[in-house]
């Protein structure tokens, strides 16, 4: 009897701490019979383009990016997206024909999400958005594309976030950089407001002080996630909005990745389960180290 090899995939990033990726893709090759070892690689940069040609090997359906290696990434690429290279990132590398692509897989979750979860359609609504970084990029790029009206962006660092408006100047909407101060003319008058800070992470904290009261329209988008949600969906779910964390988001940009390396569909809610079995795991793992 012969057995399928075992197609290799990393994730690249440092940290990489208690990822639930590997959980997630194990769990997808179980339930679609696919024979793939997810494997965690903490890398600093300067071993970033080694990391690369070994992927190019005949093992290896490709990788995931994080932090901070998903701009570098558009370098070390035969070709990119399209879309990834306007976000200036690439969270998934894949083969085709013997050349190793870059993708974002990101951007195309978070739309799904807010369609799916939110109910919310783009088309000429207005967008409060939190942040700077990689993420704030995806959402701006994927929701310029969907034809929203207009973004108001705030981000603790005015300058990333005036660099970040320049870059995606023509993003196909009115793209403004705003003061904390002037959340609170922007939010009555959204209808979505989308964190794509990493504020919420210790399970405590708010992105903004406005308490979101009277905007009765807003919906709540957090890209952070957690095991019961997050302090901001909370808030938002308690002033009676709509309101979802990033978990699915997570989700479905492993399951764009999942079904490019291996051409194979992988069922989200098997994924979801195992990404929540392995929080509660890093859950318990943490109250143990903290001898709680
Ligand atoms: P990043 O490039 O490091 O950007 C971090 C952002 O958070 C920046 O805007 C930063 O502001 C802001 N920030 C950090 N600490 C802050 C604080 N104490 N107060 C106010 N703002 C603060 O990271 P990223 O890739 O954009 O990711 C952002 C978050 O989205 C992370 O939590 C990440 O896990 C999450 N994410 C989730 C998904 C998903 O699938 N659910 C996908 C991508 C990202 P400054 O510019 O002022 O430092």
């Amino acid at each position: 009897m012969t057995t399928a090899p075992i197609a290799r995939v990393a994730l690249f990033g440092n940290p990489l701490g208690h990822s639930v990726s590997p959980a997630m893709h194990h769990a997808a090759a179980a339930a679609t019979g696919t024979a793939l070892r997810y494997e965690l690689w903490p890398l600093p940069a300067d071993e970033l383009a080694g990391a690369v040609e070994t992927v190019r090997g005949d093992a290896w359906l490709g990788a995931n990016v994080t932090l901070p290696h998903k701009p570098a990434m558009l370098a070390l690429v035969d070709d990119v997206s399209a879309r990834a290279r306007r976000i200036g990132a690439i969270n998934t590398l894949y083969k085709r024909n013997g050349r190793l692509l870059g993708e974002n897989t990101d951007a195309p979750a978070f739309m799904r999400c807010l369609r799916l979860q939110l109910g919310f359609e783009p088309a000429n609504e207005r967008v409060v958005i939190l942040g700077a970084g990689g993420a704030a990029r995806a959402a701006v790029v994927a929701l310029g594309e969907a034809g929203v009206r207009s973004m108001a962006l705030w981000n603790r660092s005015a300058d990333r976030a005036a660099a970040l408006a320049a870059a995606l100047e023509g993003a196909g909407a009115t793209l403004r950089v705003v003061p904390s101060g002037a959340l609170d003319r922007w939010l009555p008058e959204a209808t979505l407001l989308v964190n794509a800070t990493s504020v919420g992470l210790d399970g405590s904290s708010l992105p903004i002080e406005h308490p979101l009261v009277g905007a009765q329209g807003l919906r709540v988008f957090d890209m952070v996630y957690g095991l019961e949600g997050t302090p901001l969906v909370r808030h938002a779910l308690g002033q009676g909005l709509v309101a979802v964390d990033g978990l699915w988001m997570l989700v479905r940009q492993a399951a764009a990745a999942f079904a490019l390396w291996t051409g194979v569909e992988p069922p989200e809610a098997v994924m979801h389960a195992a990404a929540l079995r392995a929080l509660a795991a890093r859950s318990d793992a943490q109250r143990q180290g903290s001898g709680q």
